[in-house]
């Protein structure tokens, strides 16, 4: 069954004379513990697309069913409890607090929920151990390496055991070494704890690396690839 679908989303931004339709009817099915990579140039759609599937804004027309639930009908509130429960989120950039340990980062999400101290430090440490960086938990993000640093923010992401990983671009502020390194952990953490991940990714490269890839084009879904022709 598909985790996620996209049926006929479209997406306007602004009115009037400004108005801009960055998606313009947009399909797609995403099976749960797929690897998916997000394709096409700049202005394509990519980022809206993943803002809509992040639940963190909502398709202007067309409707977007997550684990069988209509999430265009949700409110703010309602889509922000969903995205806690159920989604992990990594950036390009990292976004780790610059002042705080590697594991005070990872714990973040536990403590928007409530967690006490003892659960919100043995949650943090197996999700650094899953991503090699146990000995490293009391360093600030400054005292890491840029590879090190995602994988902070990638167990910060999966510490709270997310269905989805949303990632954008995770490895475009990293060298090719470091990139790749990245992507054998996603795949690692795809195959192992059946997290369903979504990758934007300008690199082939880094694309090479996912089961499905998805290219957008003009704000529609221009073709789909699946891991045989990925492969080949
Ligand atoms: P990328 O190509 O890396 O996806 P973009 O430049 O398309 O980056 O978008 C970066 C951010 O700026 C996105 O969150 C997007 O929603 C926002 N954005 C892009 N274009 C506009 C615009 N014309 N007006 C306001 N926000 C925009
Ligand atoms: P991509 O991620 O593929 O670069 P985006 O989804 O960011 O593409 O953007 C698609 C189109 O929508 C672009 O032309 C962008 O400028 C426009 N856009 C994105 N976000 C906004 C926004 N908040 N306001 C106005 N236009 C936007």
């Amino acid at each position: 069954m598909s985790i996620i679908q996209l049926r006929n989303v479209t997406k306007t931004y602004g009115a009037g004379a400004t108005m801009f339709q960055a998606l313009k009817g947009v399909d797609l099915d995403i099976e749960a513990g797929d690897f998916v990579a997000v394709m096409g140039p700049s202005g394509s759609g990519k980022s809206t697309t993943m803002n809509i599937l992040g639940c963190l804004d909502v398709p202007t027309g067309g409707t977007f069913l997550f684990r069988g639930h209509h999430i265009e009908t949700l409110t703010r509130d309602q889509r922000a409890l969903l995205r806690r429960k159920y989604l992990g989120f990594v950036f390009q950039g990292f976004n780790l607090l610059s002042r705080t340990s590697a594991l005070e980062n990872v714990e973040l999400p536990l403590l928007y929920r409530g967690e006490d101290k003892k659960t919100r430090a043995d949650l943090g440490m197996a999700a650094l151990d899953k991503v090699g960086l146990k000995d490293w938990w009391d360093h600030t993000p400054a005292e890491l390496s840029g590879g090190q640093q995602q994988r902070v923010a990638i167990a910060r992401a999966i510490v709270t055991q997310p269905d989805v990983l949303l990632a954008d671009e995770p490895t475009g502020n990293l060298d090719s070494e470091r990139s790749v390194e990245i992507m054998e952990l996603l795949t690692d953490l795809n195959r192992n704890s059946g997290i369903t991940v979504l990758m934007v990714t300008h690199e082939p490269d880094m694309a090479a690396f996912a089961r499905t890839i998805v290219h957008f084009k003009d704000g529609l879904v221009e073709r789909i690839e699946r891991s045989a022709e990925v492969a080949a």
